[in-house]
């Protein structure tokens, strides 16, 4: 299920890394996630947008996915991920946020290198290579921009988290993670070292939100409404929801484990 499809663009991209997509876009940051049954459907224009392809590649793809059992289409098309597509976008996340700690710890590579490059060789490790690496790299709880390896634990601080362009001025906050589906604003977020951890205020929303302004200690800077949307920040006074490292100990990694997400 890793190989291209042959598509025109530059980058053809896999079925794992649209899985990892449609998982993104289907349990949204700010949702409530548990008040759901399941994922959210997600319209195919969306998927072929955050990946920089056309419909037809896009479609091409869901077609695949679909003959798979990874996803079912709504009435307009939309893919919403079954529970095996579900099992199999876990995988694909957990896998893919721990190649790109591998990237930047062990390699060296800063953090918006980390995603590009983990694209080119994740789908090259397998199960029990995930978890040798996990236990290697000291059990990390996050990908260097601060989504959990633990996609259950994602799901979980989902609803605790807003990105910048939905808050208003005057609230205090802690970015936690970096929108990964734009490299260009990925690097610009490593530049402006807007990065997971740090601490922001909102100063001021422009009427027609185009621009956020916000203060990072002595600093304000101006944020496109795009930039913004990228940053997914904990509004000051929202706590923290803990990791579960527990659930990935030793060989935990079976799909009757991963199976629970959702319900
Ligand atoms: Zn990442």
């Amino acid at each position: 299920m890793c190989d291209d499809v042959g598509v025109s663009e530059s980058h053809s991209h896999t079925a794992d890394e649209y899985l990892m997509t449609i998982w993104l876009l289907a349990y949204p940051v700010g949702e409530y996630v548990p008040s759901r049954r399941g994922p959210q459907p997600t319209a195919a224009a969306r998927i072929a947008d955050q990946l920089g392809v056309s419909r037809a590649s896009s479609g091409e793809m869901l077609k695949r996915l679909e003959g798979e059992g990874m996803v079912v289409r709504g009435e307009k098309k939309e893919a919403i991920l079954t529970e095996k597509g579900r099992i199999a976008a876990m995988r694909v996340v957990r896998r893919h946020r721990l190649v790109e700690r591998l990237l930047t710890d062990v390699l060296g590579y800063d953090g918006a290198e980390s995603h590009e490059k983990a694209d080119g060789i994740d789908a090259g490790f397998d199960e029990e290579m995930v978890q040798r690496l996990w236990e290697k790299l000291g059990r990390p709880e996050r990908c260097p921009h601060g989504y959990p390896i633990d996609a259950r634990h994602e799901l979980r601080e989902n609803p605790t988290l807003k990105p910048l362009s939905k808050l208003d001025a005057g609230t205090e906050a802690t970015i936690v993670r970096l929108a990964e589906h734009d490299g260009d604003l990925l690097h610009f977020f490593y530049d402006a070292e807007l990065l997971p951890g740090i601490e922001i205020e909102v100063v001021a929303v422009s009427a027609d939100g185009g621009a956020v302004t916000i203060r990072r200690g002595d600093d304000q800077l101006v944020l496109t409404r795009e930039q913004a949307r990228g940053l997914y920040a904990r509004p000051a006074g929202v706590p923290v929801v803990p990791a579960d490292t527990a659930c990935w100990g030793s060989r935990g990694t079976g799909a009757a484990t991963l199976s629970v997400v959702g319900d």
